[in-house]
């Protein structure tokens, strides 16, 4: 049986004053919510800040992005270890943002999933059309080439702890939330590539979460879909009473 993960991902904002009081209040909210994962990801210069908040709560810790090297002369770059040893749990990584605002390929995701895993941290790994594809009715060829390519070689134990957060490209940051029907089409199409790939067990563990636009509002339909495990929550997660509200729709 999957459990819901609810992660909020705050991007490049709030300074630290911000990013301590909304953990505080993730916290302090997350006592009342008790069958759902919560996470949140702050920016890397907040990690240790905000993890002192959610030190002995239920509210996990996850950064935005990493390199897949442990250590080295890799300048303005931040390692798995280094996650790890701030607390992390969960990474995202091939995030739309990185792949289409910062050049990041499918390749060098797949080197980080394969890093993340390795070093005990859980990649939160995202894929998602582009809004010419979903027009030109190629979603399902999009998610499924990037699934191929992501998470190319990784075994079956890892990809069951691997968490998968299918993010329409048009449906982040826009206000325009796919449809509970369009987000369980393609959640269903990828459990059925991960059966397809490892077996059925492997497809009934993998959570996968939808991301793009989610608000209290369009939460509570969304998360009743049969495969949709939880939200990757980019805007709304920036507020604690919208983020708990998304938390408390999927309870
Ligand atoms: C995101 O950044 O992953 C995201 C889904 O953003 P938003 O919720 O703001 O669309």
């Amino acid at each position: 049986m999957r459990r819901f993960l609810i992660a909020g991902n705050w991007k490049m904002n709030l300074d630290r004053q911000a990013a301590v009081g909304l953990a505080r209040a993730v916290v302090r909210g997350a006592t009342s919510i008790q069958a759902v994962d919560l996470a949140v990801c702050p920016p890397f210069c907040y990690l240790e800040a905000v993890g002192g908040e959610l030190h002995d709560s239920a509210v996990a810790l996850g950064a935005q992005n990493m390199f897949h090297q442990p250590q080295g002369a890799f300048t303005g770059e931040i390692s798995p270890l280094m996650l790890r040893d701030l607390g992390c749990r969960f990474v995202i990584l091939g995030h739309s943002e990185r792949r289409h605002v910062l050049g990041e390929s499918d390749e060098l995701i797949n080197k980080k999933v394969h890093a993340a895993s390795a070093t005990g941290l859980t990649p939160i790994v995202c894929l998602g059309e582009l809004l010419s594809e979903r027009e030109a009715g190629k979603t399902l060829e999009a998610v499924r080439q990037q699934f191929a390519k992501s998470l190319a070689g990784l075994s079956a134990e890892d990809m069951c702890k691997t968490v998968l957060a299918y993010e329409p490209v048009w449906a982040i940051g826009t206000g325009k939330v796919a449809s509970p029907d369009q987000a369980e089409e393609v959640h269903l199409a990828l459990r059925k590539i991960i059966a397809e790939r490892y077996n059925a067990q492997v497809a009934e563990a993998v959570r996968i979460l939808y991301g793009g636009s989610v608000t209290p509002e369009n939460a509570g339909k969304l998360l009743q879909q049969p495969d949709i495990d939880g939200a990757l929550v980019g805007g709304a997660s920036l507020k604690a009473e919208q983020f708990l509200s998304i938390a408390a729709a999927a309870r």
